[in-house]
């Protein structure tokens, strides 16, 4: 089963969090830093050896989201005041970032 596109999604900047709505009704709040330390590009994830090379920590604390547009029906494209903007986060990759709550474990920015 493909993953349904979110509802909405609201970039929150003062608090520095995306906020992802989905159709189940479920609302995630995600910190900027937590989602450009999880970037699946290929410059931030080996495509050979599938190792992250940028990770939260090599994220600075004022990491901010620039631009964000949809690619197709099936990703987010976002723009991050580091320049970086080759990630593309799938609909599959979000619903798995909110659902890990691994950002729920550490002190953000
Ligand atoms: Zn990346």
């Amino acid at each position: 089963m493909t993953q349904q596109p979110p509802k909405s999604l609201k970039a929150h900047r003062a608090e520095g969090v995306l906020e992802i709505g989905w159709p189940t009704g479920e609302s995630f709040r995600l910190p900027f830093r937590y989602l450009r330390g999880r970037c699946p590009c290929a410059s931030c994830v080996d495509e050979f050896t599938g190792r992250r090379v940028v990770g939260i920590d090599e994220v600075p604390e004022g990491i901010e989201i620039v631009a964000a547009e949809l690619q197709g029906n099936y990703a987010l494209k976002i723009t991050w005041n580091d320049r970086h903007n080759t990630g593309l986060y799938t609909w599959e990759n979000l619903r798995s970032l909110c659902d890990g709550g691994e950002w729920l474990s550490r002190q953000w920015p």
